[in-house]
């Protein structure tokens, strides 16, 4: 992390989950962050291996919604994206919106571009970093080398 001034300048790890990418809406979500003012630093399609979001969602292992989200995070392919620029780990996930996309504040990506699909909350576009930890742990598993 370094510093400008007096506010740090952060890094956010963003998924754009298989829905967005099969919707074709992975374009127009990096709009929306680089409209917003943050920059880019990595961007890369793949498909997550099962070990990757083993750790990616350590968190939510045993919850019921664990293996049913894997299945779909290994669907198709996933736009994993670094962003940078001050706050842009709060910032991006107000960009996102609420979790489910039916209850998502229109203007927010998820408000916007996502409904329930049958799984309620499951099929969200999107996945933002919470928290300072969280990115660093997260950049470091999609993007060993940056
Ligand atoms: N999720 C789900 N069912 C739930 C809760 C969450 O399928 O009941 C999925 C959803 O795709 C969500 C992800 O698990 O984005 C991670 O959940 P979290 O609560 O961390 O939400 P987020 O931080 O993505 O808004």
């Amino acid at each position: 992390m370094t510093t400008t001034g007096t506010t740090a300048v952060s890094r956010t790890l963003v998924l754009v989950k298989p829905d967005g990418v099969r919707r074709g809406l992975s374009g127009e979500i990096l709009r929306r962050i680089e409209a917003k003012g943050y920059t880019l630093v990595a961007v890369e399609l793949t498909h997550a291996t099962d070990e990757l979001l083993a750790q990616h969602y350590a968190e939510h292992e045993g919850k019921p919604f664990y293996a049913p989200l894997v299945e779909f995070m290994r669907s198709g392919p996933v736009l994993a994206v670094v962003a940078e620029g001050q706050g842009v780990i709060p910032g991006f996930r107000s960009l996102a919106g609420a979790t489910d996309p039916t209850a998502a504040a229109p203007g927010t990506i998820r408000g916007d571009l996502g409904r329930d699909w049958g799984l309620k909350v499951q099929q969200n576009l999107v996945h933002g970093s919470d928290s300072e930890e969280s990115a660093a742990r997260e950049i470091g598993l999609w993007f060993p080398n940056l």
